[in-house]
């Protein structure tokens, strides 16, 4: 999972690009960079780090121009390194690229490239698509752009959304691509002055005070210059099949998706889990939410069953998200720091937690630890999703079944796992019924959209293992 921002139009498109990208930090913490294109020059800066730390000197007044690509990273591919943190650049044509999510068919792509005599230099995904699509780019007006986007949907198989500057008939244009079945999010707005921006979440437009336009189209490409309508082609039409993951646990609650903001998303899952949960009879005192995630569904869950809602933990605003945290340890122990109970609330009670999902189960277990230690009568867990038995090929960091307790551990040894008196998850059709869109939940219900073969996907659980994700 990434973010990303474009723009266009922006006078120190830079600085601009550095408050969309702390608007998405959530979305990586790794590391960050921001393009942009001044004179026909490319500056590019990046690295290791959180966009507050990385851009706190005088880096962004090195970054000249009213066009700029800023991306964060959170890395589901490669090592994590410095050279594949985005946004990438090709000099002839030029192009400057970033992206969200996953390519599941990089060696094809990178036998293509070479047949060519081009070399994919890191392990960042965004670098062949941008080198197919430059590989398309076969003049510098706004139907070769579309063509080369064409040969990109061609070529391409995965999830993918992206933003690029490219120069359309000596200026500069910013270029936006959603993949055929919209599966990693992008949105897009303009500012009263006629500048252009594209990013993950509408949140970013929000810190921008730019005006959302809505989505980008999936299977389209968005041609934006400044004081000039938006030209977007519609390419290749498949059924959309946006990421539900985004909208449970992702994005921010405050963004705008395509069902809507996502605190209504997450508050109809938890009203929806509250009513699953009564009918499997069970009894309980108060409803806590994991924070911050959880909220929304919990409030909505304790609602329904006529429960006091109480915040049981104190977070650490401090510490990152453990889940898009790089390997384990650095996962538990920030875990340890992050959440510490309040007794008050919880002892002697029986207590509903209500937590987003359960991947590995490592943060459930601590969790239910915690909760134990301030002594109180029981301790239900409660998910407002489904149990997660599939890996995800399309950008999560569920790459492989055998780090997924769900699909390791029998059913009946959920809650013994957890270490709680019962465990509730919101069930396949829960979510399918309450969700508004079609969306992918292929780590729910094991239906890809888009086929990933056996070799493609061994390949992609190596990369992250090497990856140390
Ligand atoms: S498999 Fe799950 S996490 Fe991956 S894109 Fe589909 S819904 Fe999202």
């Amino acid at each position: 999972m990434c973010g990303f921002v474009g723009l266009i139009g922006v006078d120190q498109a830079s600085g601009a690009a550095a408050m969309a990208l702390q608007a998405l930090q959530h979305r990586g913490q790794d590391a960050c960079g921001i393009g942009t294109v001044h004179q026909g020059r490319v500056h590019i800066y990046k690295e290791l780090g959180m966009v507050s730390q990385v851009f706190a000197g005088g880096a962004l007044s090195s970054l000249p121009g009213t066009a700029a690509i800023g991306h964060v990273r959170y890395p589901t591919v490669g090592a994590g390194v410095r050279d594949d943190t985005q946004p990438f650049h090709t000099r002839r044509p030029g192009v400057l690229m970033a992206h969200n999510g996953n390519v599941t068919n990089v060696p094809q792509l990178e036998a293509w490239l070479q047949r060519r005599g081009i070399r994919v230099q890191s392990q960042c995904d965004v670098e062949p698509i941008m080198l197919v699509f430059a590989e398309g780019l076969r003049g510098n007006k706004v139907e070769h752009v579309i063509d080369a986007v064409r040969d990109v949907f061609d070529q391409v198989r995965g999830a993918y959304t992206c933003a690029a500057v490219v120069e359309i008939e000596g200026e500069d244009a910013l270029v936006a691509f959603r993949d055929p079945y919209g599966v990693r999010p992008g949105v897009y707005g303009r500012s009263a002055g006629g500048a252009w921006c594209v990013a993950s979440e509408s949140v970013a437009l929000d810190a921008l005070g730019f005006e959302s336009g809505g989505e980008i189209p999936p299977g389209s490409v968005m041609i934006l210059r400044p004081n000039q309508p938006a030209r977007i082609e519609s390419i290749r039409r498949a059924e959309s099949r946006r990421c539900i993951f985004e909208r449970i646990y992702f994005a921010r609650p405050d963004s705008r998706m395509e069902d809507g903001r996502v605190f209504q998303v997450r508050w109809d899952l938890g009203a929806r889990l509250g009513e699953e949960w009564r009918k499997r009879g069970l009894q309980a005192d108060v409803v806590v939410p994991v924070p911050d995630t959880s909220r929304p569904a919990a409030q909505a869950m304790a609602e329904t069953l006529g429960l006091p809602f109480r915040e049981g933990f104190i977070k650490n605003r401090y510490s990152g998200r453990t889940f898009i945290m790089p390997d384990a340890i650095a996962r538990q122990n920030a875990l340890r720091l992050k959440l510490n109970p309040i007794p008050e609330i919880m002892e002697g009670k029986r207590v509903i937690l209500v937590d987003d999902s359960v991947v590995r189960g490592t943060t459930v277990r601590r969790l239910a630890e915690l909760v134990r230690a301030v002594k109180p009568k029981e301790v239900h867990l409660a998910i407002f999703s489904p149990p997660v038995r599939n890996p995800c090929f399309y950008g999560i960091d569920m790459p492989s079944k055998d780090e997924l307790v769900a699909a390791r551990v029998p059913e009946a040894d959920w809650a013994r796992t957890f270490g709680v008196d019962s465990v509730t998850f919101l069930s396949v059709e829960g979510l399918r019924e309450t969700t508004r869109t079609p969306s992918c939940m292929a780590c729910f219900d094991g239906v890809y959209p888009i086929p990933v073969s056996p070799e493609e996907a061994a390949a992609i659980v190596a990369d992250r293992r090497g990856g140390g994700v």
